[in-house]
């Protein structure tokens, strides 16, 4: 199956690859865009004419998307009803210019469209690279801090609990993101269980299309 990968670093490019062949069970190749996105905003801005690409010049059949979710809304099952959209969800609003770059695209190469699947990391993709190491961290415990105006923990802390530094280079963030996600050898139910919102939305997504 091919698929491109679109995140806020190339680190975080390679993990969505290995996740979605966890999810998908199946071997990926991987697609590259025409253009890579650095960070948020970014990411949205760049998603259109990236969507636009590889629906008419490559044979991809989906793009997977994810960002972190830093100190904006946290995607939760209110989101999921019918219709409704927060403006101030990354996940919504990702989800808005995906429906929107697609919506008027003649069928292309034997598809009608591109596949989607967005996730949204709270508040990072550290925080995933940790879910079964470090009990702390979870949706419900950001939610929580959230809520008190006091978070759990930084987004700097999580990066010193995976990288042993807050500054990592690119190939010490992705020896990490590979070496935490082997933990789960290839059973993701722990990330969907303690990320219900940002993790269990791109899963469920992608359960869509095996
Ligand atoms: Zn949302």
């Amino acid at each position: 199956m091919k698929l491109a990968f679109l995140g806020e670093s190339p680190a975080d490019e390679v993990a969505l690859h290995v996740l979605a062949e966890a999810i998908l069970k199946r071997r990926v190749d991987r697609v590259l865009p025409h253009l890579r996105a650095r960070g948020w905003p970014n990411v949205a801005q760049v998603l259109p004419p990236i969507i636009h690409h590889l629906h008419f010049n490559t044979d991809a059949v989906g793009l997977i998307v994810a960002v972190d979710a830093d100190d904006s809304v946290v995607h939760t099952v209110e989101h999921e009803a019918p219709g409704y959209h927060h403006p101030q969800c990354r996940l919504c609003q990702l989800r808005a210019i995906f429906r929107r770059a697609t919506k008027n695209l003649p069928p292309a190469r034997g598809r009608s469209r591109v596949l989607r699947g967005i996730g949204l990391a709270v508040p990072a993709m550290e925080a995933w690279y940790l879910c079964g190491r470090d009990e702390s961290v979870g949706e419900a415990a950001w939610l929580a801090g959230q809520e008190c105006g006091r978070p759990p923990y930084t987004r700097a802390e999580l990066k010193t609990r995976v990288y042993g530094t807050s500054r990592p280079s690119l190939q010490l963030e992705i020896d990490c993101a590979l070496r935490e996600l082997r933990r789960h050898r290839g059973d993701l139910r722990r990330l969907e269980a303690d990320f219900p919102g940002g993790f269990g939305a791109l899963a469920r997504d992608l359960k869509t299309w095996r």
